[in-house]
């Protein structure tokens, strides 16, 4: 499905701080916020100041009858900063929704994220109408607060962190033959460090589960046009992250 674009200045309506230079940004922006589909991103751009280009990031949520998108972002570089000293009433230009979202089409998916990789898994977790099972893992249990965000839309949350601060020790794919194995899972969902998408791809696949995964890639456009995101795929052609993705069935693509 083709989805209608926009691209609007939208108020910010909420800036919380998450964990360390991590944040959860709320826009008032109803016209994506009713067709956005989970796993869809937007183009964000500052209005005025030296940043011209715009960064993408995931929906972690759109809520249709509120009218408003939210997004959670960690600070890396000069653009991320500049978003997250804005403040409530204060606009940006939103362009979206943008790109292929997640199979809705599955029974009894597990959802494998890590880090800020969990941002579009929990737009998805919500939308899917049942409880679904959530492996996640982060560094240390400061960046956890993700468990509270999933509770609501989750059968069981299974955590792992880097250190043992928060669940178990380790990286979340660790216990995952253990779940693939068990619990009758008919596809994997998963978004995070692309060592944590390779090995959920290669696990899920000796487990004979269908696995997609959300790519990120260095983008400019976000529309399909300037190319800088294009991948080879396993048919082959290349393709383009922003427009034939950012999710892709894992065997579709190298990993
Ligand atoms: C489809 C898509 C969805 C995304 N969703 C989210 C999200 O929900 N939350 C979130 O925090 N981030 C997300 N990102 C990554 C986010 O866009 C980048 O972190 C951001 O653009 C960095 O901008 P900057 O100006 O702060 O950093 P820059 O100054 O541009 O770069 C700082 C550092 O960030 C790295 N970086 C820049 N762009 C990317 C990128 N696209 N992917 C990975 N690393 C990058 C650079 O290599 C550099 O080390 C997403 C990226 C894509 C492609």
């Amino acid at each position: 499905m083709v989805l209608p674009k926009f691209s609007l200045d939208a108020e910010i309506l909420g800036q919380e701080r998450m964990a360390e230079a991590v944040y959860r940004m709320t826009v008032h922006c109803p016209e994506i916020a009713e067709v956005a589909q989970p796993g869809n991103f937007v183009q964000m751009r500052l209005l005025g100041g030296e940043i011209f280009l715009r960064r993408p990031f995931g929906i972690a949520d759109a809520d249709a009858g509120k009218g408003t998108l939210t997004f959670m972002y960690r600070v890396l570089g000069r653009g991320t900063a500049a978003f997250s000293c804005l403040r409530p009433g204060e606009r940006v230009n939103v362009l979206g929704p943008l790109g292929k979202g997640f199979c809705m089409d599955v029974e009894r998916p597990l959802i494998v994220g890590g880090g800020m990789g969990l941002s579009p898994l929990l737009f998805y977790a919500k939308s899917m109408g049942k409880k679904a099972d959530v492996l996640m893992g982060g560094k240390h249990a400061s960046e956890m607060f993700w468990t509270k965000l999933f509770e609501l839309y989750a059968r069981e949350i299974y955590v792992t962190t880097d250190d043992g601060s928060m669940g178990t020790k380790g990286f979340a794919v660790s216990l995952l033959p253990e779940l693939l194995e068990t619990k009758n899972y008919d596809a994997v969902m998963a978004c995070g460090p692309d060592i944590m998408m390779q090995k959920t791809a290669e696990l899920s696949k000796a487990a004979g589960v269908p696995c997609q995964v959300s790519l990120e890639k260095r983008m400019a456009c976000g529309l399909g046009a300037c190319l800088s995101c294009s991948i080879d795929t396993a048919g082959g052609m290349r393709k383009k992250v922003c427009k034939d993705g950012p999710v892709f069935w894992a065997e579709e693509v190298f990993l």
